[in-house]
């Protein structure tokens, strides 16, 4: 006599990511109320397993749904709002009176529904964000039926949101109990970077973090700029000052990174630091290129980020993987550097244990929740495949990604999105949202 199942998918390939380097030809998948129950051969798992939603996925590579370690989603709203400018110009003179002038829970709800479409879209299921109102991104991660974990910003001036060092903290902290318990929105301290908040809010998050075991979530040594200013004001390197500060440590995520020398990856890997690269919007500001494989080198965990869609201008981690690895091949002069299997490492597990989920999500193995993503790997566009990993990394996009569960759920079926909204009011409201912002 068959088990009941809830959903049993078969996909040509299924590269479970842990354990590494393990590519299973002609396995399927079954989930029950949401958990992975079994990984078994096809023709076992036809005999063993009857459910109610059967996916036959010829040609596809079943993959753990991906997870964004750095974002802010309602940014979307700002796509290409201000292009070829670097960070300080682009953050002083568009973003930041930008956000002035428009930030509302609504342009927040508005902006990070439509950014959780597009990674939906794209097969990423988890999202670490960061940005003002956080109620509302919660709002809207819960409405698209994703899984994230919202920043609560700290930063040192007044916004819409909040006025103070205290007021960010305060309001930030109600937003988390009114979720707490949600199954798939968590929070995270978020103070926005070191030269943006001074020591006594950053001593504030430190202390908070560890009484309240919520993670810390910062950009970090994004420009050499960043990193003169600090010496000049305070003669610390910003990484230097974060561990007298007492916030280094496994529950931090360092967003960015790009410069480093050899003091701060040691400080990085002996306080288990995680690291959050955003290749492409470190290139499109010119802030420089992180040095990838000097912290693989250190055992550096990496996850990887997109950053907001107005220094990208893409959330799409398949773009992301592809430039981190080339990029890594290039600057080392070394083409064995950053490989296929270590790029989407960092796009799943990487990321999931950036944000403590690695016991999870992060990685196709039984117990874990059905986070999934299927990707075309037959498409003429990217035929033949003799290595579906490389063929992750180096051929395929996110137009190939076809069906994506979170939770067993489904949210992409055959490139479809399931949201509650639809795509032509969403249009809709990005549209107005756009005559606001030009006005
Ligand atoms: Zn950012």
């Amino acid at each position: 006599m068959s088990l009941a199942a809830d959903l049993i998918i078969h996909p040509r390939w299924l590269i479970p990511v842990d354990p590494a380097n393990r590519v299973l030809d002609h396995y399927s998948l079954v989930v029950r109320a949401g958990i992975i129950l079994d990984i078994l051969p096809q023709d076992e798992a036809r005999r063993r397993y009857h459910a109610p939603e059967v996916f036959e996925l010829p040609g596809r590579a079943l993959i753990p749904g991906m997870v964004n370690l750095h974002a802010h989603a309602a940014m979307s709203l700002m796509r290409g709002l201000a292009d070829d400018l670097p960070l300080a110009r682009w953050l002083e003179d568009v973003i930041w009176p930008t956000e002035r002038k428009h930030m509302s829970p609504g342009f927040v709800r508005d902006g990070a529904l439509l950014a959780a479409r597009e990674m939906l879209r794209g097969g990423i299921t988890t999202c670490n964000d960061m940005y003002f109102f956080p109620a509302a991104s919660a709002e809207a991660f819960s409405t698209a039926g994703m899984r994230a974990i919202v920043g609560l910003l700290v930063i040192g001036f007044p916004s819409a949101w909040a006025n103070d060092l205290d007021d960010y903290l305060r309001r930030g902290l109600v937003v988390r109990d009114q979720w707490q318990g949600h199954p798939r929105i968590g929070f995270a301290l978020a103070p926005h970077a070191p030269y943006s908040v001074a020591d006594a809010g950053l001593e504030r998050v430190a202390i908070l973090a560890a009484e309240m075991n919520l993670p810390i979530h910062i950009h970090v040594h994004e420009t050499i700029g960043e990193i003169d200013d600090a010496l000049a004001s305070s003669g610390m390197r910003p990484l230097a000052r974060l561990e007298r500060l007492g916030l280094l440590g496994p529950t931090l995520t360092a967003v960015h990174t790009v410069h480093v020398n050899e003091t701060d990856l040691a400080l990085l890997a002996h306080h288990g630091c995680n690291v959050a690269h955003c290749p492409t919007s470190n290139m499109k500001l010119a802030s420089g290129i992180m040095p990838l494989a000097a912290m693989l080198d250190r055992a550096i965990n990496i996850g990887l980020g997109t950053d907001g869609a107005a220094s990208n201008n893409r959330l799409d981690l398949f773009q992301e993987m592809r430039h981190a690895a080339l990029l890594a091949k290039v600057t080392g002069n070394d083409a064995s550097a950053a490989p296929a299997r270590a790029m989407l490492r960092m796009a799943t597990l990487g990321g999931a244990r950036a944000l403590g989920l690695e016991h999870v999500i992060g990685s196709l193995e039984i117990g874990k929740h059905a986070d999934l993503c299927a990707v075309d790997l037959n498409d003429p566009l990217v035929t033949p495949c003799f290595d579906p990993v490389s063929h992750l990394v180096h051929a395929c996009g996110r137009e190939q990604v076809t069906h994506v569960w979170v939770g067993g759920e489904i949210r992409v079926n055959d490139k479809h999105v399931m949201l509650q909204i639809d795509d032509n009011e969403l249009l809709a409201r990005a549209s107005l949202w756009q005559t606001k912002l030009v006005s």
